[in-house]
């Protein structure tokens, strides 16, 4: 029989009653394979269920569970439409309350007229007669999603919340070895920390508010804890690895090389490079600087510090767009000190590709600028001492470990505009060294910010009109609008929205359009058109935020404001004040809601990018850096980072003293720590050095 079976967390969630194999499939698109991920699916939010009203104290537009006996036999059958209605009144002291059901006719038999439920729905009506829509009904003694406080899941297309919770608590009940504890015992209690059992049973079916808060500060610590351990341990294994050899150079080679004198931040960020490079253990720093510091000569002066040591330097950009434009600045600059510089990109020419993958195993070539494409297998290296990665966020660990691979622990220096918050950057980057550049090159000026609504139309377009006959250009941004649940395509919403613009708006001038489903090189071709003042107008999505520099471009127009995170505006409205113009930048937005109204004003009062992240953090939560993984760093599925900062501080201490007593992990209490740290890591073989 079925009670024989043996279960655990490994077993597939098939066996789960009524998950078959189309929900199985749903659940392993959010990534739940077996009982063992399916209790460690945290819900996202809880609602407390807890309490019945009266059915006269209902309030329309809310959520609500009642306790009401059904007071005639259920009526309905097919509707216009193809659909089914049951229509049932129950009733409690004082109130009455007219249920409807679509598409469920078997209510018509499973509710019977005496007797009482409990219904769970969203209120409507009058006073005198309250309504409700599908709501959930349960038998009172047989609650499982009402009469408590109930996990609300993140779900996705097949799946509703009472499959998943009735799922989860089977996971739960049959899952017969409980997960093993990592967190050693010395620290569950020094902490003052739930078991783990209590934990995942009380963070999916909280047996009240108390034992909630408990069992997610126990999973909010472990989660941090480990990534915690996991980061100190990379530190502590570069920290014993041989770097490639550098000795000091005189930099005034480079310095004088320049058309422009370097701001001392830039000279600082080069310092400290060189610096790492020379101490002989393998750098690994991040260089963060806010759009238009010039950390691309940052870059240079590190490939030539490379260089002079007799070291090849990949350098990586996240586009094809972005890599060429590195190349057609870098090539020239460095080629006048005496470096060979190379492109290779995914559309680079076979016979082009061939000779420049040659020319970099026989080590003709100082420094590679390109894509991903510097990745693949069939690229080799003659030398590789230095790897650049610029706008990091966008490449993850594992990919930065690949290349890591390629050389013999090659320094590594990662450029990222994206300022993040010293609070995450703690985390995210852990494991790195920072350089911050915190000076824009002289003569810069701050971008000219408004938020505006629709009102603002007319003008802005004659504010376009002035902008073109002066002789400039001007970026429109519009976003992707969700309708009924799904994306727009993207091509057609962008294309149809220059079309308008060309023809109804501005049929004078010169309308362009770029979009991310374009092939790289189309999108290439018409970027290079724009930068080359081809065309007046550029209509694009958020593509045009990474790194392209139009100096003649001093117009941003950003439409649906409301829509975009605060930092990937300051990204937007990087893009243009790059020339010696004064530029602006117009955020249209007719939102009313106040928190929008906020983070816009946010955006017209300060250019500086780490305040403006800082703001993003206290408005928005982490979900910009966690949410899209952007970091490259495990998903944390526990943690909160706009409230969990305090257990962040608490795990990462508790990491270290843990650490300090036990580098490696070897005991063998902290086996199942090493395991679990290992894995998150991705180290396959489970040992940490
Ligand atoms: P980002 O940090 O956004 O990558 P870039 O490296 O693209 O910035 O630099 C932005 C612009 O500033 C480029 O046109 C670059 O030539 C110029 N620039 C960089 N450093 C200086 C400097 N010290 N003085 C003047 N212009 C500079
Ligand atoms: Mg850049």
């Amino acid at each position: 029989g079925s009670e024989m079976c043996i279960r655990d967390r490994t077993t597939d969630v098939r066996y789960v009653k009524g998950i078959g194999e189309a929900r199985a499939k749903s659940l392993e698109k959010l990534g739940i394979r077996t009982l063992g991920d399916l209790i460690a699916y945290y819900p996202m939010r809880w609602e407390d269920r807890t309490r019945t009203v009266p059915v006269r104290e209902l309030i329309p537009g809310e959520y609500a569970c009642v306790r009401a006996t059904v007071a005639q036999d259920p009526r309905g059958g097919r509707i216009p439409g193809g659909r089914t209605l049951v229509q049932v009144r129950a009733v409690d002291e004082g109130g009455v309350l007219d249920i409807s059901f679509f598409n469920q006719e078997y209510r018509k038999t499973s509710l019977h007229k005496g007797e009482t439920y409990i219904f769970y729905g969203k209120a409507d009506g009058q006073r005198q007669r309250r309504t409700m829509v599908n709501p959930l009904v349960e038998r009172e003694g047989q609650q499982l999603l009402t009469g408590r406080i109930m996990p609300i899941y993140h779900l996705t297309a097949g799946l509703n919340q009472s499959t998943v919770a009735r799922a989860v608590r089977q996971g739960l009940d049959e899952c017969g070895d409980l997960p093993e504890d990592v967190l050693p015992d010395e620290v569950r209690r020094a902490h003052q920390l739930c078991y783990i059992g209590f934990a995942y049973e009380n963070v999916h079916f909280p047996a009240s508010p108390e034992a909630l808060a408990l069992a997610r500060r126990r999973l909010v610590f472990e989660e941090l804890f480990l990534l915690s351990c996991g980061l100190s341990l990379l530190r502590a294994r570069r920290e014993t690895a041989a770097g490639p050899v550098c000795r000091a150079v005189d930099m005034a080679a480079f310095y004088d090389a320049l058309p422009f004198a370097l701001t001392g931040a830039q000279r600082r960020a080069i310092e400290q490079s060189v610096a790492d490079m020379t101490s002989g253990r393998p750098m690994n720093r991040l260089c963060q600087g806010d759009v238009g510091s010039g950390k691309t000569m940052v870059a240079a002066g590190c490939a030539w510090f490379a260089a002079q040591n007799g070291w090849q330097t990949a350098l990586m950009a996240p586009t094809e767009i972005l890599a060429r434009q590195h190349y057609e600045t870098l090539s020239p600059l460095l080629a006048r000190l005496g470096m060979t510089c190379a492109l290779l990109t995914g559309s680079t020419r076979a016979r082009e590709r061939r000779e420049t993958l040659a020319a970099l195993a026989e080590g003709r070539i100082d420094l590679c600028i390109g894509t991903h494409a510097l990745l693949t297998e069939d690229v080799q290296y003659h030398r590789l001492g230095l790897v650049i990665t610029d706008e990091q966020h966008r490449f993850g660990v594992a990919q930065r470990s690949v290349l890591a691979h390629k050389g013999v622990s090659p320094h590594t220096l990662v450029l990222s505009a994206t300022p993040i918050p010293r609070t995450l950057a703690l985390i995210i980057y852990g494991d790195l060294e920072v350089s911050v550049i915190d000076e824009l090159p002289p003569g810069r000026q701050r971008v000219d910010t408004v938020a505006v609504g629709e009102k603002y139309r007319q003008r802005l377009n004659g504010f376009i009109h002035k902008q073109v006959a002066e002789g400039h250009q001007v970026f429109i941004v519009c976003p992707l609008v969700e309708e009924n649940g799904e994306t727009q395509d993207e091509r057609k919403a962008v294309t149809a929205y220059a079309q308008h613009l060309q023809q109804q708006v501005f049929p004078d001038l010169r309308v362009s359009v770029l979009h991310g489903r374009m092939k790289p090189r189309e999108k290439e071709k018409v970027m290079a058109a724009f930068a080359a003042g081809e065309s007046d107008i550029l209509v694009s999505t958020t593509v045009v935020e990474v790194g392209v520099d139009v100096p003649n471009a001093t117009l941003m127009v950003v439409e649906n404001a409301e829509r975009f995170g605060l930092s990937q505006l300051h990204q937007l409205r990087g893009r243009v004040g790059r020339g010696k113009a004064k530029s602006w930048c117009v955020l249209l937005s007719d939102s009313q809601n106040e928190e929008t109204r906020r983070r816009l004003k946010v955006m017209t009062d300060t250019n500086d990018g780490f305040k403006i992240s800082e703001e993003d953090l206290k408005l928005r939560g982490p979900g910009d850096f966690f949410g899209s993984r952007q970091h490259g760093l495990p998903e944390l599925k526990a943690a909160d980072l706009s409230c969990d900062m305090r257990t962040l501080d608490e795990a990462r201490q508790a990491a270290e003293a843990l650490l300090a007593a036990d580098p490696s992990l070897t005991a063998p209490e902290h086996g199942p720590l090493r395991r679990r740290v290992a894995a998150l890591l991705e180290m396959k073989d489970g040992t940490l050095n």
